[in-house]
């Protein structure tokens, strides 16, 4: 009997950011992207340039208590180019987040540049309405300030 060699090909995509902290304008993105991929790597990028809020542990680990039930979510670290990160762990896809035209301009030229040096997709989940106007560096801001960030953070950042 002729055997047939169906052996699908894990959907795997990567969330990249800095996560500094994670907010529920990301968690937002993850939890709708759960049921359209097989398994979903936020890969934190480090820039050593960059001055960080929280340290890389402290990033990994509020991803990894707020997924702590959702073995489908896995977090990692990176360094250089998100394709070769992409290639690394064998995933064609790249999720992103879109806010605003700013966010578009920005992000349109990055994912056409990313499929033009490999055969990575990127796919873009729309903010929704009620989280929109999240972003980490609003976040840090108001904890630079002592402020409550309860309403805009998930519990793992706020008990931190
Ligand atoms: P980066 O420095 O790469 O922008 P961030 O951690 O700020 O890293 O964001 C990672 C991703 O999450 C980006 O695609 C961004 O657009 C998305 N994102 C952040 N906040 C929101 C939000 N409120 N709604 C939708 N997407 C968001």
């Amino acid at each position: 009997m002729k055997q047939t060699n169906l052996v699908k090909k894990m959907k795997k995509a990567v969330f990249p950011g800095s996560f500094d902290p994670l907010t529920l304008g990301h968690t937002d993105i993850i939890d709708r992207a759960i049921p359209l991929f097989d398994e979903i790597i936020i890969a934190i990028g480090t820039n050593s340039s960059k001055k960080y809020m929280f340290s890389l542990k402290e990033r990994t680990d509020f991803i990894k208590k707020t997924y702590a039930n959702e073995p489908r979510v896995k977090v990692d670290t990176y360094q250089g180019l998100t394709i070769d990160y992409c290639n690394k762990v064998g995933s064609d896809f790249i999720l992103r987040g879109l806010r605003n035209p700013a966010d578009f301009e920005f992000e349109k030229a990055i994912a056409q540049t990313n499929r033009k040096m490999s055969r990575i997709e990127t796919v873009f989940l729309l903010t929704s309405a009620d989280t929109s106007y999240i972003s980490s560096s609003i976040v840090r801001d108001i904890l630079g300030n002592k402020g409550d960030v309860s309403l805009l953070v998930p519990k793992a950042v706020v008990e931190r």
